[in-house]
C-alpha cells in the first residue's frame, strides 16, 4: 500500500469511517494492492428513496429508505433492513461494509448490503408499518431479488416485516419468490432456527473464546446490554450453559442481581409487558452506564453502534467482549481495550449466526425442502466455530487482536475472489 492516507480515528465517528479504520489496518497487514483498497473502500451501490405513506390519520408522511449494497464479489448482497430513528446513509454504508466482512468471515458465498428506514416502528399503527415496509419493497423492486440482493431482518423488524416483503416482491412479480427476503415466518418458507440464530452463534463465540481464556463457563459472570432478538437469546442459551448472567438491559433501564437473573422468568416478562423489561422485579436497576463496566466475565453488547468508547473502555473490568450488535466498540476505543488485554469477539465474527441461518434459509427455499432444528443448529454451530478457530490462528499468526484478524480473514477472501473474477 502507498500513498493511501490513513482514516482518521475517532471516537463516536461516523461509523462508516470507524469500519474503515480497522479496514485500513487489516488492509496494511495484508499488504492489500492499492486498487483493491480502493475497490472495496466505497460501496458498488447506493439507492435513497422517499416514501409517501398514508397513516391512520389520513395525514400523508415521508419517510426515507436506503438500501446501500457494498459488494457483490462472493455472491449477491445480503443484509437487513433496519428501522429506527437513527437511521442515516452512513451508518447504512458502514452495516453494509460489515455484512461483506462477516459473509467472508463465515465463508458464506454472499456479498454484503444494509437497507434502513428512519422511522420510529414503536409509534406506529401495524397498518402504517405494512404500507411502509410494501412501499419500501416496490421501490426496490430493481434492487432485490434471489441471486440478486436479498434483505433480513435487523433491528426494528422481523418475521412480519419479512412476511409482507416477501409478499410485495413476490405480487410484483406475479409469482411466489420466497428465497428473496430470509427471516421469514415458518409457514412462508422461513427456517427453523433462525428467530435464535444470532444469539446461538454469539453463545458458541463466546464458548470458544472461554475456552481459550480458560474461563470455566460454569464459573462464568456476565452483562448482556440489549434485551432483543439478539441479547435475549444470547442470554439464555449462556445460562443454560452455565453462566450466571448478573446483568440485562432494554430502553427501559440496566437491571442487576448478584445471584444471577433468571433469563426465561426476564424473556417472559418482557414477552407480556410491551416488549420491555420496565417493571421487572428479578433484578434491581442500575444505570444504563454501570452496566458495561460491573466486575464480570464476559460482556455482551448486544444494543446498537459505539457504546464501547474511549470513555468507558478503560473501566471495563470483563476479560471477553462478544460482540452481538454490530460496531458497538468505537475505533478509539479498541487500542485501550487491547492494551487492557481484553480478548474481543468481534461484530464480524461473533454476531455471523443470523446471516449463516439466513444462508441455510435460502438454500432449503432454492431446494424446496426443509432442515430440521438439529440439523440448522449443528451446521451454524460449526460453522461459527470453524470461523472463530480461523480468525483466532490469524490473531496468532500476524500477532494482531481477533477485530483485526476477523478483518484480515475477510478483506483476504474477497480480494483474492476478485482477483479471480476481474475487474473491465
Ligand atoms: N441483520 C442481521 C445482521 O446484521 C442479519 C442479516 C441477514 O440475515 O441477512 O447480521
Amino acid at each position: 500500500m502507498g500513498y493511501i492516507e490513513p482514516a482518521p480515528i475517532k471516537d463516536l465517528e461516523n461509523p462508516f469511517e470507524s469500519m474503515m479504520s480497522r479496514f485500513h489496518i487489516a488492509a496494511q497487514h495484508l499488504g492489500l494492492d492499492d486498487e483493491i483498497y480502493n475497490v472495496l473502500k466505497s460501496p458498488a451501490r447506493q439507492v435513497t428513496v422517499n416514501l409517501p405513506i398514508t397513516m391512520d390519520d389520513g395525514s400523508i408522511q415521508v419517510f426515507e429508505g436506503y438500501r446501500v449494497i457494498h459488494s457483490t464479489i462472493l455472491g449477491p448482497s445480503k443484509g437487513g433492513v433496519r428501522y429506527d430513528m437513527g437511521v442515516n446513509i452512513d451508518e447504512v454504508k458502514a452495516l453494509a461494509a460489515w455484512m461483506t466482512w462477516k459473509c467472508a468471515v463465515v465463508d458464506i458465498p454472499y456479498g454484503g448490503a444494509k437497507g434502513g428506514i428512519k422511522c420510529n416502528p414503536r409509534s406506529m399503527s401495524a397498518g402504517e408499518i405494512e404500507r411502509l415496509t410494501r412501499a419500501y419493497t416496490e421501490s426496490m423492486v430493481d434492487v432485490f431479488g434471489e441471486d440478486r440482493d436479498i434483505p433480513a431482518p435487523d433491528m426494528g423488524t422481523g418475521p412480519r416485516e419479512m412476511a409482507w416483503m416477501m409478499d410485495a416482491y413476490s405480487r410484483s412479480k406475479g409469482m411466489t419468490v420466497n428465497a428473496v427476503v430470509t427471516g421469514k415466518p415458518l409457514v412462508l418458507g422461513g427456517s427453523l432456527g433462525r428467530t435464535e440464530a444470532t444469539g446461538r452463534g454469539v453463545m458458541v463465540s463466546a464458548l470458544a473464546a472461554m475456552e481459550k481464556l480458560k474461563i470455566n463457563p460454569y464459573k462464568a459472570t456476565m452483562a448482556v446490554q440489549g434485551f432483543g432478538n439478539v441479547g435475549s437469546f444470547a442470554a439464555l442459551l449462556l445460562e443454560e450453559r452455565g453462566a450466571t448472567i448478573k446483568a440485562i438491559s432494554d430502553i427501559s433501564g440496566a437491571y442487576f442481581n448478584d445471584k444471577g437473573i433468571n433469563i426465561k422468568e426476564a424473556i417472559e416478562y418482557r414477552n407480556n409487558n410491551n416488549g420491555t423489561l420496565e417493571g421487572f422485579n428479578g433484578a434491581e436497576k442500575i444505570a444504563h452506564e454501570e452496566l458495561l463496566t460491573l466486575e464480570v466475565d464476559v460482556l455482551i453488547p448486544a444494543a446498537k453502534e459505539d457504546v464501547i468508547t474511549h470513555d468507558n473502555a478503560g473501566k471495563i473490568k470483563a476479560k471477553l467482549i462478544v460482540e452481538g450488535a454490530n460496531g458497538p466498540t468505537s475505533a478509539k476505543a479498541d487500542s485501550i481495550i487491547n492494551e487492557h488485554g481484553i480478548m474481543v469477539a468481534p461484530d464480524i465474527l461473533a454476531n455471523a449466526g443470523g446471516v449463516t441461518v439466513s444462508y441455510f434459509e435460502w438454500v432449503q427455499n432454492r431446494l424446496g425442502y426443509k432442515w430440521t432444528r438439529e440439523r440448522v443448529n449443528r451446521r451454524s454451530d460449526r460453522i461459527m466455530k470453524d470461523a472463530f478457530e480461523v480468525v483466532y490462528k490469524t490473531s496468532i499468526d500476524y500477532d494482531v487482536p481477533m477485530r483485526i484478524a476477523a478483518y484480515i480473514v475477510a478483506i483476504d477472501k474477497v480480494a483474492q475472489t476478485y482477483k479471480y473474477r476481474g475487474g473491465y
